[in-house]
């Protein structure tokens, strides 16, 4: 039986696409059969995979929506700064293909993502919460896509309809950091997740393209992919 999953990586030429290539190399079970970058038509390039990875820019989630649904495979989402129209773009295509869309694809981001439903649960409504982000100058959008998850699943669990601040701050080479702050006077309590590298990204991105093939039309999350 091959195992094998077959993958159009798309953003290929960036930093993420760099890091999914690199550890693709020592994984068997995976094999980057097309790349492509700005400038590349990704609807030919999809026509062989079973699944894309895109880590490029939100302006193409378009061109990579149609792809999809013209050939039928499969998608892992994890470029971030989507408009709300972009972002009704994945959930439209979702109907007809499998999806993993996910801010974040590192298992400690996903861990704090269930830990700050859980404060707000434990701490009660008294305490007011803000999310700090910092990342590299190079990145290109602000705030960060797991500050805006994080501040949605606040306000999903505070049920206040309050909006969360986000600081955020665009400094050297940080890979991610990100921390949620709950404070009343008094007390405050603080969770942070750090990046030290990007590996723990490509790692969940090729955990999820693996997990996606063959499973029916939807929108996934990390969340479905860790069984979290
Ligand atoms: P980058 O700028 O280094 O790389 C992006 C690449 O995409 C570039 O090579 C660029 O030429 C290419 N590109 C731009 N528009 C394109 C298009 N229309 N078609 C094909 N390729 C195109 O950025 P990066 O640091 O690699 O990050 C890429 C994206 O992934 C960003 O949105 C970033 O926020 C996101 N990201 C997500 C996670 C996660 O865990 N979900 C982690 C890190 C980065």
């Amino acid at each position: 039986m091959n195992s094998t999953t077959r993958v159009l990586l798309i953003g290929a030429a960036g930093r993420m696409g760099k890091t999914v290539v690199a550890l693709a190399r020592n994984d068997r079970q995976i094999d980057i059969v097309a790349q492509c970058d700005l400038g590349d038509s990704i609807e030919l390039a999809m026509e062989n995979c079973d699944v894309a990875i895109d880590f490029s820019h939100a302006d193409a989630i378009t061109e990579v929506c149609r792809a999809a649904l013209h050939h039928g495979r499969s998608l892992v989402i994890g470029t971030t700064g989507h408009s709300q129209e972009q972002r009704r773009t994945v959930e439209e295509a979702a109907r007809s293909v499998a999806i993993v869309f996910a801010s974040n694809f590192s298992v400690g981001v996903n861990v704090l993502f269930w830990l700050t439903r859980k404060a707000v649960e434990l701490l009660g409504s008294d305490f007011d919460a803000e999310i700090i982000e910092t990342h590299h100058k190079m990145k290109k959008d602000a705030p960060s896509g797991t500050a805006k998850t994080l501040a949605e699943t606040l306000k999903a669990a505070q049920k206040t309809g309050h909006e969360i601040a986000i600081q955020s701050i665009r400094e050297g080479d940080v890979v991610g950091e990100h921390t949620v702050i709950f404070s009343r006077p008094g007390e405050r309590l603080e969770l942070t997740h750090r990046a030290a590298n990007r590996e723990i990204f490509a790692r969940g991105a090729v955990r999820a393209a693996k997990w996606i093939v063959g499973k029916p039309a939807g929108l996934y999350s990390m969340h479905d992919v860790l069984g979290l």
